[in-house]
């Protein structure tokens, strides 16, 4: 489907654009993990969020997914692979589905730690980030699954249906990749298996593997004052920009990132009409 905006994460940045293209009356989706999978979940108490004191993270995320459907936010569970930009338009990959948009909020939070040895390298020649997409190439095959999601063994779960032998790694710390063409076998903190693949099923992608050519500055995406990008229509909020990584400075953020997308698309539109 078409969208004048597509918000990649669905945390306290991603939800605040999102409510604000559709103050604009703009069509928006989020495209996300699920909820569990969000930083602020993991919060016992937020107490620092102006007026609403007391809130678990659970409680405050919760309200603002239901403050965005209640906006006409559409919301979708999924992992956005990859992108890509044509005619003034954005395509997203999500799993093995694909959607477009005019403008794109980038709202991923942040991804902590390095790539590790071989998995760029072998990045689509045995190295995948998703399961549902590459898991049948793998049927009557080892593959091994690094799970470093909430949702990572559910994953492991449907290779295994589908008839692939799986071994599960429980968010092992140092992981070594190698082969000659293709993977043939992974060390995960010192445990090593012969496999056809590696899953890496982390709840979050580097902004750059999203978009090559994405400017960062000290390891965040950069941005100007109106959360714009280098890159066209691509705006940023929250965790991913840097500075002070919390919930009002994200959903900041996302509030003038949500209202410069739809000033985008709204320019895209004057221009394609004259
Ligand atoms: C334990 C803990 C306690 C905290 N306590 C506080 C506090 O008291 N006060 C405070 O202000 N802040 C607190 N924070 C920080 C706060 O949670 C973050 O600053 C805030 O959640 C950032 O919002 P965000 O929307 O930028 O990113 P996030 O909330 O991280 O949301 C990003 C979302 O995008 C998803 N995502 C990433 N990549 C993709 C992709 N490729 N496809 C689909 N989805 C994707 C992620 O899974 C995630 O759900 C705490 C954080 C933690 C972990």
């Amino acid at each position: 489907m078409s969208y004048d905006v597509l918000v990649i994460g669905g945390g306290p940045a991603g939800l605040s654009a999102a409510v604000n293209v559709r103050a604009r009356g703009r069509s928006v989706l989020v495209v996300s993990n699920p909820p569990e999978e969000n930083a602020l979940w993991r919060a016992e108490k937020v107490d620092n969020y102006l007026g609403l004191p007391d809130m678990t993270g659970p409680q405050m995320l919760t309200a603002f997914r239901r403050h965005a459907e209640r906006a006409g936010v559409v919301l979708q569970e999924g992992k956005v692979l990859n992108t890509m930009y044509m005619s003034e338009t954005w395509y997203v990959s999500i799993g093995t589905e694909m959607e477009n948009a005019k403008a794109l909020v980038l709202a991923s939070g942040v991804v902590r730690g390095n790539k590790f040895p071989g998995e760029a390298e072998f990045l689509g020649r045995g190295v995948s980030y998703c399961a549902t997409c590459d898991g049948m190439l793998y049927r009557g095959k080892p593959v091994a699954v690094l799970g470093y999601s909430e949702t990572a063994r559910r994953e492991a779960e449907f290779l295994q249906g589908i008839g692939c032998e799986v071994t599960y790694f429980e968010r092992p710390k140092q992981c070594g990749i190698s082969g000659g063409e293709r993977v043939e076998k992974v060390t995960c903190d010192g445990v090593t298996v012969r496999t056809d693949c590696v899953f890496l099923l982390r709840p979050a992608m580097a902004p750059t593997d999203l978009f090559p050519g994405l400017e960062l500055e000290n390891g965040y995406v950069r941005t100007g004052r109106k959360m714009e990008t280098n890159l066209p229509g691509v705006f940023a909020a929250g965790d991913c920009t840097g500075g002070a990584l919390q919930v009002s400075v994200a959903a900041g953020e996302g509030l003038i990132a949500g209202q410069s997308a739809a000033a985008y698309v709204a320019a895209l539109q004057r221009k394609t009409m004259k």
